[in-house]
């Protein structure tokens, strides 16, 4: 077959070693981020390794949010980065602000109390607008419309191992709507009715609760009390239109109505997990082992010194967090009656 380089519509394309990208077909899917023009060089480390490890034979486009406009340098540097297309928007207003039904004043003095507390970001105004756009908005921005599979990368993340295929291939021939490669537990001070509104949602909305669903994931009472597992939500491959349906729409306009995300500090960690977790069928959502992951302070260093060495990994077996007991991902196994990888044992210490 005849080497190629990978298109692009960039000027400086002919600079750039070419890469002979990988054959078949190519998905309807983007990278998308979220950030600040100040994250520059953070997400410049991140896309670098995406593109090392996988894109560069793939050449997805790439989609950055920010509630600011970006400045030139941001655009200057990502793009010459990417192999695939780049697109920049700005959040609306609508997306990234107090909602009209929020008191103010109580959610001030709740950040006024976390702080005391010393809870991480709990004084914090921006982390709530960030968690509430990333549990409610981001699949809905103008730029992501057309698309119908997102992976989330944030700044200073790490991948270790060659990705040797298409994820968002194999999201779809499996028919997979939501995927993690970390999962652990929340802290409990940012999420102490998080649950509650979750029960009232199950209880009004009981046609998008899945039958085969995973709350033996989320409940280790049958759904009485949330045991704080969640999936990482700083990686994410999942299906937008899953997202965009009238399912979640429901389930994020119950929460956001409730107040939590500025009365609490909820994550949109455990607001996707929770979705995924209720309204997609057990067999949608996905563990990819075989993709290696950082994001401080947490590892996913896949188990097996075989597929490590397949892969040309590099990260370190002894920072796999899978098996060490603050992770979820055991539970996950069981759960789904998988087996776990030879090795594991010896890990969870
Ligand atoms: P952490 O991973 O929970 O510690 O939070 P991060 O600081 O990594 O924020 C999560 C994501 O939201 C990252 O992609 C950040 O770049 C982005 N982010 C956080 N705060 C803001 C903000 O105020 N504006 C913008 N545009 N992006 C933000
Ligand atoms: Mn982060």
């Amino acid at each position: 077959k005849a080497s190629q380089a990978p298109t692009t519509s960039k000027p400086e394309a002919a600079l750039t070693p070419a890469t002979t990208p990988a054959p078949g077909e190519r998905m309807n899917a983007t990278f998308v981020t979220l950030a600040r023009n100040s994250d520059i060089w953070d997400i410049s480390r991140s896309i670098r390794q995406v593109e090392d490890r996988f894109n560069r034979q793939y050449n997805y486009d790439w989609v950055f949010l920010n509630d600011k406009p970006f400045d030139e340098e941001f655009k200057k540097v990502t793009t010459s980065l990417v192999s695939g297309k780049t697109h920049y928007g700005e959040i609306p207003e609508e997306h990234w602000s107090f909602p009209s039904f929020i008191d103010q004043d109580k959610a001030r003095k709740v950040r006024e109390d976390m702080a005391h507390r010393k809870i991480i970001y709990g004084d914090s105004i921006s982390y709530r607008h960030m968690c509430r756009f990333e549990s409610g908005f981001f699949f809905r921005h103008e730029l992501m419309n057309k698309f119908e599979y997102y992976w989330r990368v944030e700044p200073s993340i790490e991948l270790f191992c060659d990705i040797h295929y298409d994820p968002f291939k194999y999201m779809k021939d499996h028919g997979k709507k939501y995927s993690f490669v970390l999962s652990l537990y929340e802290y409990v001070e940012t999420i102490p009715t998080l649950w509650d509104s979750v029960v009232s949602f199950m209880k009004k909305h009981p046609e998008h609760i899945a039958e085969d669903n995973s709350m033996g994931f989320l409940s280790d009472d049958d759904g009485k009390t949330y045991n704080h597992c969640h999936f990482w939500s700083n990686f994410e491959i999942g299906n937008l239109n899953w997202l965009r349906s009238q399912a979640y729409l429901d389930y994020f306009n119950s929460l956001d109505r409730a107040g939590g995300f500025f009365y609490e500090r909820w994550g949109d960690a455990p607001v996707h997990s929770i979705a995924a977790a209720l309204m997609l069928k057990k067999d949608e959502i996905h563990f990819f082992n075989d993709i290696a992951y950082y994001h401080v302070p947490f590892t996913h260093c896949p188990t097996g010194d075989a597929l490590r060495e397949k892969l040309k990994c590099h990260c370190n077996p002894d920072n796999n967090f899978d098996w060490k007991g603050y992770s979820c991902t055991s539970r996950f196994y069981d759960l789904n009656k998988m087996e776990k990888p030879e090795g594991w044992e010896a890990e969870s210490g």
